[in-house]
């Protein structure tokens, strides 16, 4: 009997342990579900009630050096990589709430058991703005004392390296689809944050990532087939507009 109970415990603690090795990253917040806008902090006051592992948010870089939160290239029209900050920060999100800085989006996730996702948006005016905007975000961060708290990710593989170059310890994911594990291995990329796609057109990748300790993880999964597959997969993080629905399935 006692033998029974044994094994039975041990296959419990390894359902449990499996269940739990996929976390949930709220894309942008979670909005979907809770109507509030994307990338704001409501979104991510919203995530942190959902109890998520990680919340991401998209930050651009104004022309006179200000980190803003948003995801596309303009907010309303306004084109940001050109425009003067005090011309976007009097904008309001749908919510009423006034666009945030990078530094305010930061503040409201810090001191939260909430890892800051924190995508670093190529500059659509090149390299140099993009190199720019890397060196800000960074100093930000660890100004805030919340490095560890953060995970940068970036398409831009020169911010990706630029972060490598300025600190060894920096958390790193790259999203794009050009580079395998093991070019990001050689790079000191700590992880992959690659495209569903990209992991059905390479089924080796996550196995090869784990072989170099390397974290994976996956955008954007939305619905209930996908994210079995992956956390079959035993990805480590999925990237998801509905993180209720993730957690649902986690369970
Ligand atoms: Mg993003």
């Amino acid at each position: 009997m006692k033998a029974i109970i044994f094994i039975l415990t041990c296959l419990i603690m390894t359902f449990n342990s499996n269940a739990q090795t996929t976390k949930i990253i709220a894309h942008r917040g979670a909005w979907k579900n809770t109507n509030a806008p994307q990338n704001s902090i409501a979104a991510l006051e919203e995530a942190i009630k959902g109890k998520y592992w990680g919340s991401e948010f998209d930050v651009c870089l104004t022309k006179d050096d200000v980190l803003i939160v948003n995801h596309d290239n303009d907010f309303k029209g306004i084109d940001i990589a050109t425009s003067e900050s005090k011309d976007l920060l009097n904008q309001r999100l749908s919510n009423g709430e006034k666009i945030p800085t990078a530094k305010e989006y930061m503040l409201a996730g810090i001191n939260h058991p909430i890892k800051m996702i924190y995508e670093i948006k190529p500059n659509k005016l090149g390299k140099e703005r993009t190199i720019k905007s890397t060196e800000l975000s960074y100093k930000l961060v660890k100004n805030l004392k919340a490095l560890q708290q953060t995970i940068f990710i970036s398409f831009s593989y020169d911010a990706c390296l630029k972060l490598r170059e300025m600190d060894t310890n920096v958390q790193i994911q790259y999203l794009g689809n050009d580079k395998s594990p093991k070019q990001l291995h050689i790079d000191k990329i700590t992880g992959l944050d690659f495209n569903i796609g990209v992991y059905k057109n390479h089924p080796d990748y996550i196995k090869e990532a784990k072989k170099y300790n390397m974290q994976t993880n996956v955008w954007t999964v939305n619905d209930a087939e996908t994210m079995r597959h992956f956390i079959e997969q035993n990805i480590d993080f999925i990237t998801t507009d509905e993180p209720e629905l993730l957690k649902q399935l986690l369970k």
